[in-house]
């Protein structure tokens, strides 16, 4: 174990973080639905998304697999409970094409992975599945970028339980306060984090008005450099 020194490393959120996920989701569903003979206005898409909110939060709590939470997605989203797996398992793979076509990575990460790189080292903690995350970032060509990834499928926890950022930080063989962790979930990335005993940071790409009660609270990655200097050495 590391000890002392401030600041030695940033774990980072995926999803929504260094890849627009809502852009993807939305542009993918969009075109999936369009070519499935579905309707695909802004109803459809909002029922799409409440849809994979509620089902992922089932796999999160370890209630259903990865890939059933896709099924019942599917299930969900037509309508049809009973749908045979297999022809579930389909309808969201054509939908995974589509999405995995319009994966791409916010302007602002390489710059800033360039900009924090040596001085500080990076890590990847995402409330999802190891495989897929690491399909993902190398995909996005920045998965050699990190030097670790944790996923809470693997890890058992996710957040905001302290046990999956203390988990991230011991990954690292650093201290909590040794790192700082960022993401676009103010209570679940940057307040969870904090009270683990990193530096959790919000980054807020939509500059939203709430950002109260926030101990850091950036809008792009273009602030971290400045904020990870002012938390100190
Ligand atoms: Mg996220």
């Amino acid at each position: 174990m590391v000890t002392g020194g401030g600041v030695r490393a940033v774990v980072w959120d995926i999803d929504d973080t260094l890849f627009d996920y809502t852009g993807a989701n939305d542009a993918a569903a969009r075109e999936h639905f369009a070519a499935e003979g579905l309707p695909a206005g802004p109803a459809e898409l909002a029922r799409w998304t409440a849809v994979m909110h509620e089902h992922y939060a089932r796999y999160l709590t370890g209630e259903l697999t990865f890939d059933e939470q896709r099924r019942e997605r599917v299930r969900a989203f037509l309508g049809e409970p009973e749908l045979p797996g297999e022809v579930a398992a389909a309808w969201f793979e054509r939908f995974g094409v589509r999405m995995r076509a319009a994966w791409r990575l916010y302007p602002d990460v390489v710059p800033a992975l360039d900009a924090l790189t040596p001085r500080y080292r990076h890590g990847l903690l995402s409330n999802s599945n190891s495989a897929h995350q690491d399909d993902k970032l190398r995909r996005l060509g920045v998965r050699d970028r990190f030097e670790v990834l944790l996923c809470s499928e693997e890890l058992g926890h996710a957040k905001p339980a302290p046990e999956a950022f203390e988990a991230a930080c011991a990954a690292m063989c650093l201290e909590p306060a040794q790192v700082a962790y960022i993401g676009d979930q103010r209570i679940t990335d940057a307040e969870a984090a904090t009270a683990a005993g990193l530096h959790g940071i919000w980054l807020d790409r939509a500059a939203s008005a709430d950002g109260a009660g926030v101990r850091h609270r950036i809008t792009t990655l273009a602030a971290l450099p400045a904020l990870l200097a002012a938390l100190g050495d």
